[in-house]
Formats: C-alpha cells, sequence, structure tokens
C-alpha cells in the first residue's frame, strides 16, 4: 500500500508491513477495533495534516483555511445527516477527549454526575476514579443487578433521585445487551439531569438501525469514529443546538488547539461510506456474527454474561473453567486470536488479571466473514481455551487460524 516510504524509510516501512501482515493472519477480536477502508486511510494521509486551522469554519485563527472549511463542513453535514443530529463538533482527538469537553463544558469541577461503573460495563471516562473525570467531578455510579447482569433501571433511577446529579451518562464498552437510552433519558429529565450518551462502540449498529438510537431525544450524543462505524481513530460531539455553543468552546479553546483535519477528511469519507445502503447489511451482519458466534460459544460449554449478546461484543465468564481471563488472552494470542481480558460484574478477581475475555465481530465482518465462519472460529476459541496450556495444541489452532484468514484478507 505504501511505495515511498520503502525506500525513505526501509526501517519503518518493514514495520508497518509486519503489522500488516499481523492484522490479516489473526482472528482480530477485540470489539473496540475494526479496519478502514482503503479511500479512509487515503484520506487520513492527505495533506490537510500540513494544515493548522484554529477555530471552526470561516472563523479561524489561521489563513489558508478555504478548503479545509469545506471538508470541515462535509464531515458536519454528512454526521447530521446520518444520525440526524443538530449540532456536531468533529475536531475531538479521540472518544476520551470527547467525554471530557462535554463535562467541561456543562458542569463546574466539582459537580455531580452519574455514570456507568467501568466494573460493570462503563468507560474510564464514566467517573472512574484514576481519570480525570472521576477526579474533577463527584461521580456516583450505577450498574448492573445481580440476577440478570443487565442495567438495573429501577436502581439507576432511585439513586438519580436521590443524588441529583447534573448529568446523566448512558453507553457502555463492555455490555453486550441494548441499552434503553429513552428510558434513561426520561430518568434524567425526571430528576433535572441532561441526557448524555455514549455511543462509542455501537454508533456503526444505530445507523445500521439494529441498536435503539438516542436521537432526537438525549441532549447530548458522544461517539468515536473508528470502531463500529469504521473511521479513522477521532470522536465527535452531537448535541441539541443549545448546547452547541458551549460545546465548541469546550472543545476548542477550552481543550484542544489545532483541529487534526487529515483526521476530520477521513471521518467525512466514513460517514459517506456509512450513509450508503451497504453499511446497514453491513451494521445488521455484525450482529448476526455476535449472535452466531454466541451460538457456538455456549455450544463449546463457555458461558456468557447475560446469556447471550444484542450487539457486535460478548462477555465470557470463565470462573468456571480453571483459567483466568490473563492465561486466556495469552492461550489465545499464541493461537492468532486477539481478544482482551476483561472484568465481569461482580468478579472477585482483580482488573490484570480477571475472571473473563471481551471478544467481538466488527474486524472480522469487515473482513467478509458471515454465520458459518463464526461457527468455526467459534469451535477455535472454545479448543484454546480448553487446552490453554497446551502449546501443541494451541500451535494447531494457529494453522487452522491462519488457514482460515487467508480466504478473508483485505487490504490489496
Ligand atoms: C472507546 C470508548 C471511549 C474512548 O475512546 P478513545 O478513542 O479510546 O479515547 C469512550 N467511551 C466509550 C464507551 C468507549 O467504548
Amino acid at each position: 500500500m505504501i511505495d515511498l516510504l520503502k525506500e525513505a524509510d526501509p526501517e519503518v516501512y518493514s514495520v508497518i508491513q509486519q503489522e500488516l501482515h499481523r492484522q490479516m493472519n489473526v482472528l482480530e477480536m477485540i470489539p473496540s477495533e475494526n479496519l478502514v477502508s482503503e479511500p479512509v486511510l487515503e484520506a487520513m494521509g492527505s495533506v490537510f495534516t500540513n494544515k493548522y486551522s484554529e477555530g471552526y469554519p470561516h472563523k479561524r485563527y489561521y489563513g489558508g483555511n478555504e478548503f479545509t472549511d469545506i471538508v470541515e463542513e462535509i464531515a458536519i453535514n454528512r454526521a447530521k445527516q446520518l444520525f440526524g443530529a443538530e449540532h456536531v463538533n468533529v475536531q475531538p482527538y479521540s472518544g476520551s477527549p470527547a467525554n471530557i469537553a462535554v463535562y467541561f463544558a456543562l458542569l463546574q469541577f466539582g459537580d455531580k454526575v452519574m455514570g456507568m461503573s467501568l466494573a460493570e460495563g462503563g468507560h474510564l471516562t464514566h467517573g472512574h476514579a484514576v481519570n480525570f473525570s472521576g477526579r474533577a467531578y463527584k461521580f456516583v455510579q450505577y450498574g448492573v443487578s445481580r440476577e440478570d447482569e443487565r442495567i438495573d433501571y429501577d436502581a439507576m433511577r432511585k439513586t438519580a433521585l436521590a443524588e441529583k446529579p447534573k448529568i446523566i451518562v448512558s453507553g457502555a464498552t463492555a455490555y453486550s445487551r441494548e441499552i434503553d437510552f429513552k428510558q434513561i433519558h426520561e430518568i434524567a429529565q425526571e430528576c433535572g439531569a441532561i441526557s448524555m450518551t455514549d455511543i462509542a462502540h455501537i454508533a456503526g449498529l444505530i445507523v445500521a438501525g439494529v441498536h435503539q438510537s438516542p436521537f432526537p431525544f438525549t441532549e447530548v450524543v458522544t461517539t468515536t469514529t473508528h470502531k463500529t462505524l469504521r473511521g479513522p481513530r477521532g470522536g465527535m460531539i452531537m448535541c441539541k443546538e443549545q448546547y452547541g455553543q458551549a460545546i465548541d468552546k469546550a472543545v476548542f479553546p477550552g481543550l484542544q488547539g489545532g483541529p487534526h483535519e487529515h483526521t476530520i477528511a477521513a471521518k467525512a469519507v466514513c460517514f459517506g461510506e456509512a450513509l450508503k445502503p451497504e453499511f446497514k447489511t453491513y451494521g445488521k451482519q455484525i450482529v448476526k456474527n455476535a449472535k452466531a458466534l454466541a451460538d457456538a460459544l455456549q455450544a463449546g460449554g463457555l458461558r456468557l454474561v447475560t446469556g447471550g449478546t444484542d450487539n457486535h461484543l460478548l462477555l465470557v465468564d470463565l470462573s468456571d473453567k480453571g483459567v483466568s481471563g490473563k492465561e486466556a488472552e495469552i492461550a489465545l494470542d499464541k493461537a492468532n486470536i486477539t481478544v482482551n481480558k476483561n472484568m465481569i460484574p461482580f468478579d472477585k478477581r482483580k482488573p490484570f488479571d480477571p475472571s473473563g475475555i471481551r471478544l467481538g465481530t466488527p474486524v472480522l465482518t469487515t473482513r467478509g466473514m458471515k454465520e458459518s465462519e463464526m461457527k468455526e472460529v467459534g469451535r477455535l476459541i472454545v479448543k484454546a481455551v480448553g487446552k490453554w496450556n497446551d502449546e501443541a495444541m494451541l500451535a494447531n489452532v494457529k494453522a487452522e487460524v491462519i488457514d482460515l484468514c487467508k480466504d478473508f484478507q483485505f487490504y490489496r
């Protein structure tokens, strides 16, 4: 894919080639990852990386921005069309700064906010103690119920009414079920909070119509652009018109300097792709694949948190399998299957060596795999996890994985 680099810098060229080879020869099952199209890559590598454009379209602090304005407006308009958003800011460098910008825009330091606890599926930026969010604001957390491991909306409502947070954040990073954004918005209204939804993981599924959308009711929606949406690594904030000015000011000059216009150009390309009817088919296939994989894993005797999935990800509880999440991650790595260890709700183990693994289907779906391949992938995972300390068996699985990958190459 890259020709000039080969001569100019063989050292970096070579490591990029090795990474490409790795990506094409593993089953990449980290649910927050995806493969971008070559047009997205091309926009990322464009001359927009040269440009300083602090400010917003037609209100910049630098000259020479006539084309940057156009590309940023294309991205904004396509995002509005894609989600039905009123106001869009495409400048956040990633998902985490997008969330921090919203807090910075709408809260005073020390204000009370409510978010889902990391241990039960939320994100670091939803108030974890080690994160800026948890340090700068007073977070109260909600989570899932012990009975069905799904979000406990009744408990959430009770806490919200008692604590009266200024914002209620919904959205998750390790939750395999559909989230009822409407109900959470109503709880927010009842207690006088602003409703904020972080759709980082599921943006592409919302576009495809296979997950409830937080639009038009939720007041502020943040997302990454690089997960199921299949765009460049980046963030975005969408909100009701009334919050637009405060949020724009918080992103720049509040938190960031010059926007990454090459990434914004690539976001525009990604949104263009997501507006096509094929993207809906793609998003639906991600979920079909996740369900097929869930069936295969359960048939092989693995327990899934909540008993299954509605979206692109699965959380496997290994606590009765005699193997920890960390050991399983390492074993699967040896078999060329990339997953991540993850806490399960009410985990008795620690974050560095938890009881679960988290896996998802976006990358495999992008590569063209369907339900029949998921059955095969499930079988390989069950085999590798069962024989996690058997090097010869893991090498066997690895050979099978490489063979399967041959038929699903992605980049030319
Ligand atoms: C991934 C994720 C983010 C953070 O995105 P980064 O681009 O890694 O900063 C924020 N919120 C949720 C729910 C996520 O899953």
